[in-house]
């Protein structure tokens, strides 16, 4: 008998039955697999619908006159004419300056909150007391 032959013979044959690997498990991600987890995935902040709705009627720029005017109040919605309170502005101080160097004394100073041309004419809703708007005179 050959040494090598009994080599050969008395050996495991040189393979080993492996046992089948398990297969990986199927994606169940088809085309969009996940990101790698190192990156982190950009939240996509929830849509925020802005509705622009028509201006309402209301929100119409009120022509206010020196006087009471007729006008719809943006407050109550109420059709009412502006209860107008006059008041001082810079104007009255400022023809109220000018009138008391002029005349040289303070005798015509008071004149200018006197006149309602001088004032700003606030104007208020009678109904609400909500303030709707100013007029001054140009
Ligand atoms: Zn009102």
């Amino acid at each position: 008998m050959d040494a090598t032959m009994e080599n050969k013979m008395g050996l495991p044959p040189p393979y080993e039955p492996t046992a089948p690997s398990p297969a990986p498990p199927p994606s169940y991600f088809g085309d969009n697999p996940p990101p790698p987890a190192g990156l982190a995935v950009p939240a996509v902040p929830p849509r925020t619908t802005v509705i622009t709705s028509p201006a309402a009627p209301s929100d119409r720029p009120i022509k206010l006159g020196p006087g009471p005017t007729g006008a719809s109040c943006p407050t109550c919605h109420k059709s009412i004419v502006t209860r107008v309170d006059f008041v001082p502005n810079t104007r009255t101080h400022i023809v109220s300056a000018a009138l008391c160097v002029l005349a040289g004394c303070c005798c015509g100073c008071f004149v200018p909150y006197c006149m309602r041309s001088c004032k700003s004419a606030n104007h208020y809703c009678p109904a609400c007391k909500a303030f709707i708007g100013t007029y001054q005179h140009s």
